[in-house]
């Protein structure tokens, strides 16, 4: 059977609209379409395959691990779940995991912990959830809500109730309403989706401070700055202040989905048996292929990739912003960098993609000011130079066309 892009419009939910290319072998940091054209991957599946395609330690675990047991559920556990936690507790502040599918389902677990902690704890009155204006949490009517992007709740109301929007990186706002009947304060260290925005270290550290005050959880989502993206395992290990409660996913399975919810004993304590749950998580193929990946992108030699790599991009990205005038340097961290569009360019960070794509070279936005680049934590320094190339053409051709 031949399908084509065609094919999306005919069968497929029309919630998304993606490109008209459609990749059919990946391996490192490139992708080959249906016509054999090569593309450069600095989007890594909005950052999830952070060790690029079919890493062979991947590929291996995968295997090995499909010929011996698939899936369970959480009637059984299993070797591939146990040995993934115990190499998180290890690596990470937290003592206990809860295994989903994504980063929604571990979000969704984390506000869940925080309502059911509290009410615990304190009663039925502490159920506040504060979080941020353009935070970006997953897809569920629980993770848009708490989310702070009203174009992803609009027309899903009755909305759940209990939510606090803040500005991001404002103390004073923080300060004012943190209080008794607070349960957990959320936030994305960096907001990703939001534009590649990091938190403020006074922000963090007041978060924290504010948490304590009032017995609330802090919550990191570092569903897309974690497992190695940030420069260190997780981003949180470089900002100074730790949280309660922590939830990844995306580079987690390197592409295969899992999700987790890292969380302090004393937190985890308050999701007691039959409290939350899921079919899938934990699921052994996941586990085992999350495990061999884990061990790779916690590893000194991809962490320091990952700085040489955002040094040589950002780098160059100044160059290219005096030079061409369409963009503005860039920001964010480690291999999640955002190139902020210069004024008379602001709304069409979209062009740029598609200019970059017509060049061999896949990147992402991260909302409509801003470029996105998000290359495997492994990418070679000739890759990134082959990247900067392509994206150079795009930008010249953008400048032409003004
Ligand atoms: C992508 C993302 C999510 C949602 O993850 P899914 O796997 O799509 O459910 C949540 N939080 C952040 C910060 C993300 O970047």
């Amino acid at each position: 059977m031949q399908v084509t892009r065609k094919t999306f419009d005919e069968v497929m939910v029309p919630n998304y609209a993606p490109s008209d290319i459609i990749p059919v072998r990946g391996l490192g940091s490139r992708i080959w379409d249906q016509q054999g054209r090569e593309y450069l991957d600095f989007a890594c599946g909005i950052a999830v395959t952070g060790l690029g395609h079919c890493h062979p330690k991947l590929v291996a675990a995968l295997t090995d691990q499909a010929g011996k047991l698939w899936h369970l559920s959480n009637v059984m556990t299993n070797e591939p779940a146990l040995k993934l936690a115990s190499k998180l507790v290890e690596l990470t502040f937290a003592d206990r995991v809860f295994f989903c599918n994504s980063g929604a389902e571990a979000n969704e677990a984390a506000f869940k912990l925080a309502r059911k902690h509290a009410a615990i704890k304190y009663g039925a009155h502490k159920n506040q959830i504060i979080s941020f204006f353009n935070a970006f949490h997953g897809r569920t009517l629980f993770t848009v809500s708490v989310g702070g992007q009203a174009k992803y709740t609009q027309g899903f109301e009755p909305l759940p109730g209990g939510i606090t929007h803040l500005p991001f990186n404002d103390l004073a706002a923080l300060e004012a309403a943190v209080g008794e009947q607070t349960c957990a304060v959320v936030l994305e260290p960096i907001q990703g989706e939001g534009g590649i925005l990091p938190a403020t270290p006074e922000f963090l550290a007041l978060a924290r401070k504010l948490c304590d005050r009032v017995g609330a959880l802090l919550i990191f989502d570092e569903v897309q700055t974690g497992n190695g993206r940030s420069g260190t395992l997780y981003a949180y290990q470089q900002m100074g202040v730790t949280p309660d409660v922590l939830t990844t996913a995306k580079g987690l399975g390197g592409g295969f989905p899992i999700g987790a919810m890292l969380a302090t004993q004393e937190a985890a304590a308050s999701l007691a048996f039959g409290t939350h749950g899921s079919t899938y998580g934990g699921n052994a193929l996941a586990c085992a292929v999350a495990l061999a990946a884990l061990e790779e992108v916690s590893s000194p030699a991809i962490l320091q990739n990952v700085a040489a790599r955002s040094a040589q991009l950002r780098e160059s990205l100044g160059k290219l912003a005096s030079e061409y005038r369409i963009t503005t340097g860039s920001r964010g961290i480690g291999l999640l960098i955002g190139v902020p569009l210069a004024d008379a360019w602001k709304g069409r960070a979209k062009d740029i993609v598609n200019a970059a794509m017509r060049h061999g070279l896949w990147t992402l936005v991260a909302g409509p000011d801003v470029l996105r680049l998000a290359p495997p934590l492994n990418i070679s320094e000739a890759d990134v130079a082959e990247g900067l190339r392509r994206l150079e053409l795009a930008l010249a051709d953008l400048a032409k066309a003004a």
